[in-house]
């Protein structure tokens, strides 16, 4: 991710392990751990909204990353819009269409493809074409997870965008990845090959060091930052209208369409 030293950044689906150079963490779920790989992380900033609908005024952020968000929500011509009008540059990762074939995830609406740079999105079909084979074989078997890693690219969409994400949803019939063609094998394989030993690093690391000493050791790096930055009550707008609000109290409240909006701690 090409974030700036200065830059005040946003993340979409923080949950349980944000960036460190998130400046303000934003999640639908707030208080529910279930889909998630840990306690959700609250040590900055933090609001609890819908992607598609975000509570941000116009270019209030430099950055926003979002990871494994735009698969699952309903509208995605929402959440890429609102990505685009809150801030000027992003990044973007999902499962890939392999990925999603290989290990199906029912809750996930949408298949992404990054085809000549242009993330190319059509609904999911949800077929679960080889069961929970691969999801056994990711949590038992050493080897799969070693294919994984090495060809980490395959499983992924890892997309960085400035000024505009450059996106088309297709229609369902329409198939987006030729895999009879030489050509589009040699793209997935050669994107991103230099990112492997990174990967296979930090999955060492992951698997070395516990969940709870990485994130605290990551809220440490995300506090001792300083730079110029901005309060949430510069950048808060009405999710729904994106009126002007005024604090009051426990709660924000909208000056247009008088929403409500309780503040917590
Ligand atoms: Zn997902
Ligand atoms: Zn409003």
């Amino acid at each position: 991710m090409n974030i700036r030293a200065d830059d005040f950044v946003l993340e979409i689906g923080s949950g349980h392990n944000p960036n460190v150079r998130s400046d303000v963490l934003c999640d639908k779920f707030i208080d529910d751990d279930e889909q998630r790989g840990g306690m959700i992380v609250k040590d900055r900033p933090m609001v609890e909204a819908d992607g598609q609908f975000l509570p941000f005024a116009d270019g209030a952020f430099d950055y926003v990353i979002c990871l494994h968000v735009l698969e699952h929500v309903e509208d995605a011509d929402l959440l890429l819009s609102e990505m685009m009008r809150v801030a000027s540059r992003g990044y973007i990762e999902t499962p890939s269409e392999i990925g999603e074939r290989i290990y199906g995830w029912h809750y996930h609406n949408w298949v992404v493809n990054l085809i000549k740079g242009r993330l190319v999105l059509k609904e999911n079909e949800k077929k679960a074409e080889f069961g929970q084979l691969f999801h056994t074989l990711a949590a038992q078997d050493k080897y799969w997870r070693k294919f994984h890693i090495m060809h980490h690219n395959l499983f992924l969409v890892q997309y960085e965008w400035e000024e505009k994400i450059d996106y088309e949803i297709l229609d369902p019939e329409k198939s987006t990845l030729d895999l009879t063609s030489p050509q589009t094998i040699e793209d997935l394989l050669a994107s991103k090959a230099s990112n492997q030993i990174h990967d296979e690093f930090l999955l060492t690391l992951k698997s070395a060091v516990p969940r709870s000493i990485v994130s605290r050791a990551k809220s440490l790096l995300a506090k001792s930052r300083s730079r110029p930055t901005k309060t949430l009550k510069e950048i808060l707008v009405c999710p729904k209208c994106k009126g002007g609000v005024r604090w009051k109290d426990e709660n924000i409240l909208c000056n247009i369409c008088e929403g409500i909006y309780p503040i917590v701690d």
